[in-house]
């Protein structure tokens, strides 16, 4: 009888238990979907839930709610669970590490690129990663792949392809001209040193790419990649400079010369070979590889004033910046995390946007920006345009009125967007296909 009686305590207890974690467990995961579907909401509001480019797709027959995916990604609040399940919300934010791809331990996840709402267009690109136009190849984002290991990864192999195919002809002054430095064209450069080809490298900007022209220092790599003239680089988590230095030291050690500050803005092929117009210089070649990726050339303002120094278009190490007056231009994240890493660093901040209010940008963003400018850290001013930089001030007009403000001023941020690559490509005669959920990444395939 006693033996029965301990058996039912002892069942009991145990049911109890079960009973209390699987409650927490329903409200914790309640609590998860309500978050989840409060930021989905937020960002359908701000207009970064319908993604722009590379995004995972969930499928919810086969999704098992394990979060792997929503751990893995080192972005954060791309994806959330709601119900059990895994669901984009900042989409349009991916920069398609495809990590929560790897770590999906039912392979749930696919990458895509494009939605049937919102298509992408991608310039037409074969294995080789050649165009319709014969010489003309694509590496790196603008064909469609992001990440820092792929741009490499193509970079190299599309010269390779190249080295291939060539045919040496006397008429032309390089075998082969790289336009743009990013991870694919420093990729790209490299391998044709070591293939002895004769080559220029032309990049718009200073070298180093997109990365540099986001204020976040951290970069992360979700698998090792294979650098020409290297061997295997094995930094998951790096910062930018770490980066830099790699690119540059590897530049020096093999004597190469990149053409900084050179914007290429003409290709045509003229029966073999192809004369490159920049706004420097006029080149000939019988290879041209794009690896300009997809964020296009800085937006500029066109005013009196903008070709001085003290302006630029990206911000690369604000902690070197502090105690100035700085001006940033610009209504879209990257003007405002700009604007708020330079507040930080004891700067007298401007924020000069033409909108009536931000839109488009991450919620978070939006908190920050918010509450700095609620603070006085940073001095917000919506329906204003820059009418003329001065050496020592700048002069801003106001929309509504047309009265002109005129600021102390030692540095000005221009971070306004771009123009995208698609007129480029299409002028030059490339094939461009619009992409509606096209599937780049798939189990299996
Ligand atoms: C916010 C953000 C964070 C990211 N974080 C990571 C990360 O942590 N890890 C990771 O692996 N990837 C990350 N990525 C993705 C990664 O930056 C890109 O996939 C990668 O830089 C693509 O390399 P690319 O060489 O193809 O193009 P890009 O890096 O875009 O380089 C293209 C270069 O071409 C130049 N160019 C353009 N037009 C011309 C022209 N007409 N003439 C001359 N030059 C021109 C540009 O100035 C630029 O330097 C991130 C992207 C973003 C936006």
């Amino acid at each position: 009888m006693e033996i029965i009686f301990e058996n039912i305590i002892v069942y009991s207890v145990v049911f109890l238990l079960i009973a209390i974690i699987f409650f927490v467990y329903l409200r914790v995961s309640a609590k998860k979907s309500r978050v989840t579907s409060e930021k989905i909401e937020k960002a359908k509001e701000f207009g970064i839930y319908e993604p722009i480019s590379l995004h995972p797709v969930v499928d919810t027959e086969t999704c098992i709610g394990t979060g792997a995916c929503v751990a893995a990604c080192p972005e954060k609040d791309i994806l959330g669970m709601a119900n059990g399940q895994a669901h984009t919300i900042n989409a349009s934010r991916c920069v398609g590490h495809g990590a929560c791809f790897h770590a999906c331990p039912v392979e749930a996840i696919t990458l895509c690129i494009g939605t049937e709402k919102r298509g992408v267009d991608l310039p037409h690109i074969s294995q080789e990663f050649e165009t319709n136009i014969p010489g003309l190849f694509i590496a790196g984002e603008l064909g469609g792949m992001g990440l820092i290991k792929n741009a490499v990864a193509q970079g190299k192999q599309a010269v390779e392809n190249f080295s291939k195919k060539k045919n040496t002809s006397s008429k032309v002054q390089y075998d082969i001209i790289i336009v743009g430095a990013g991870p694919a064209g420093i990729s790209a450069t490299l391998t044709s040193e070591k293939s002895g080809l004769k080559y220029l490298t032309i990049e718009q900007d200073s070298l180093g790419g997109t990365v540099y022209n986001f204020p976040r220092a951290k970069i992360v790599m979700t698998s090792p990649m294979y650098l020409p003239l290297y061997g295997k680089v094995k930094l998951f988590e790096t910062t930018k400079k770490q980066l830099l230095d790699l690119w540059n030291e590897l530049l020096s050690k093999n004597n190469i010369k990149i053409n900084e500050f050179e914007k290429v803005e003409n290709i045509e092929k003229v029966n073999d070979y192809f004369i490159i117009k920049t706004n420097k210089a006029s080149y000939t070649s019988a290879g041209v590889l794009l690896a300009i990726g997809r964020r296009g050339t800085p937006r500029k303002l066109n005013v009196p004033g903008e070709e001085k120094e003290k302006v630029a278009y990206r911000l690369i190490e604000p902690e070197l910046i502090q105690k100035q007056n700085v001006l940033v231009v610009g209504g879209g994240d990257s003007a405002i995390e700009s604007a708020i890493l330079l507040a930080e660093e004891y700067n007298n901040v401007t924020l000069s946007y033409r909108g009536e209010s931000f839109s488009r940008v991450k919620p978070k963003n939006l908190e920050k920006i918010t509450s700095a400018s609620k603070l006085k850290k940073v001095k917000v001013l919506f329906n204003t345009n820059v009418k003329e930089i001065k050496d020592e001030t700048v002069l801003l007009t106001e929309n509504s009125n047309s009265n002109i403000l005129e600021i102390e001023n030692d540095l000005v941020y221009i971070l306004a967007g771009g123009e995208l690559p698609t007129a480029f490509l299409e002028h030059t005669g490339i094939t461009i296909t619009k992409k509606f959920g096209d599937t780049i990444l798939k189990h299996g395939k």
